[in-house]
């Protein structure tokens, strides 16, 4: 289960909560971190995955406090994890009792993450009454389908026109990882004028000047699970997306693809976030320094945890892109401001609005 680490993570603010949930008879082992719940119960995903420690299910959880806060959600950030294989044919049980073991940390509404799906919350909404990111016959919003990060990173990169001389009209685009998060960001960006030239994925870089058809391609990626074969464009090796010119480049695959090498080597204007933590801390100030400006995630990606609150709340597909629009579009002018103002790196400014709203949220719980 990993050693007991509280005391070297924690801060003023949290975790509220660590808790170890085992069940012998099942092999159940699991995790739940509630990080700090002062504007409103914890949102964060349930992971599964074979190898995860308390110290990452905090960070994670961490991770959530800051995005949701940033957001402007009135919730905290948390998040859990089942130590298991998620394709264990045991995968139900594990759930259903993890879910049990949860049943009274009320300040933490859980969703799905890597390794766990609709399936599984609506599991857990079957044992506890609580988890986001349902399937709509339970009132959920399925936000990979309707593609609310992707909507969100279009919605930032509008913002961006404010802010640099790239122009969504006739912008080129490059996007690594097709999956939910790259194909709909795609969609979005084309309809608002983009080009896409570059899509990378595990077989190679696609690359079309004339632009890549992304409806086709999300259908060709759709059945055959690669780019291989896709007509149209030339298919070169896997990191050649690095060495290729374009406006816009949205990392939408993989945490830590932008490192301290690959960060030189990059020919964009402007990066959108779409996944977690692509690139890592010094190649986020070599991108800087470059005069790249790189929109950070907790900031470019949060529309699919905007979804997951308004489902929380009730609302329909219809007020989720609406309050997907207003939100994201407002905090990365917010946090653009700050850097045009302070010289900051988006990221610092960013965590500084965050921390600012988490403080004020707590300065309004009773102290005595
Ligand atoms: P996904 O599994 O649907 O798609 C990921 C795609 O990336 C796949 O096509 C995969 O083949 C490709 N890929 C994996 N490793 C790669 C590599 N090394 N190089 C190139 N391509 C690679 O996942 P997703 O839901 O689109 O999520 C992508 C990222 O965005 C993850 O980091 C996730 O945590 C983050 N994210 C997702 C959401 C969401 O709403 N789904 C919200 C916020 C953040």
């Amino acid at each position: 289960m990993g050693e007991y680490v509280f005391d070297s993570f924690a801060d003023e603010f949290g975790p509220e909560k660590v808790c170890y949930i085992t069940e012998p008879g099942i092999g159940l082992k699991g995790i739940a971190v509630v990080d700090n719940t002062a504007a409103g119960p914890a949102i964060g995903g349930i992971r599964m995955a074979p190898d995860v420690t308390t110290e990452e299910v905090f960070r994670l959880a961490r991770g959530m406090t800051w995005k949701n806060a940033m957001a402007g959600l009135s919730h905290g950030g948390g998040k859990s994890c089942i130590i298991a294989d998620p394709k264990s044919p045991n995968k139900e049980a594990l759930v259903r009792h993890f879910a049990r073991g949860i049943a009274n940390l009320t300040g933490y509404i859980p969703g799905p993450d890597m390794g766990t799906d609709e399936t599984c919350m609506a599991w857990v909404r079957d044992e506890i009454g609580r988890s986001v990111g349902l399937s709509p016959v339970l009132g959920g919003i399925p936000l990979d389908e309707v593609g609310a990060t992707g909507y969100g990173v279009a919605i930032a990169a509008e913002v961006i026109q404010d802010f640099t001389d790239v122009r969504l009209e006739g912008a080129t685009v490059s996007i690594q990882g097709y999956g939910n998060v790259g194909q709909h960001a795609a969609r979005f960006l084309v309809e608002r004028g983009a080009i896409l030239t570059i899509v990378a994925d595990l077989d190679g870089t696609l690359y079309d000047p004339k632009g890549i058809d992304d409806v086709k391609l999300t259908a060709w990626m759709r059945e055959k699970g690669g780019l291989t074969g896709f007509e149209g464009g030339e298919l070169m090796p896997m990191d050649a997306f690095l060495d290729l010119e374009c406006d816009i480049f949205v990392p939408a695959a993989r945490p830590d693809v932008v490192d301290e090498t690959t960060a030189h080597r990059l020919k964009c204007k402007v990066i959108l976030e779409g996944a977690n933590i692509p690139c890592t801390a010094g190649a986020e100030k070599i991108l800087h320094e470059r005069g790249i400006l790189d929109v950070p995630d907790f900031v470019a990606n949060a529309g699919g945890v905007i979804c997951a609150s308004v489902e929380y709340h009730g609302g329909t597909k219809k007020v989720a892109f609406d309050t997907i629009e207003e939100k994201v579009r407002e905090n990365t002018a917010q946090v653009l401001e700050v850097c045009k103002r302070t010289g900051q790196m988006p990221r610092d400014a960013a965590l500084g609005l965050a921390k600012q709203r988490v403080a004020e949220a707590m300065s309004y719980r009773r102290s005595t």
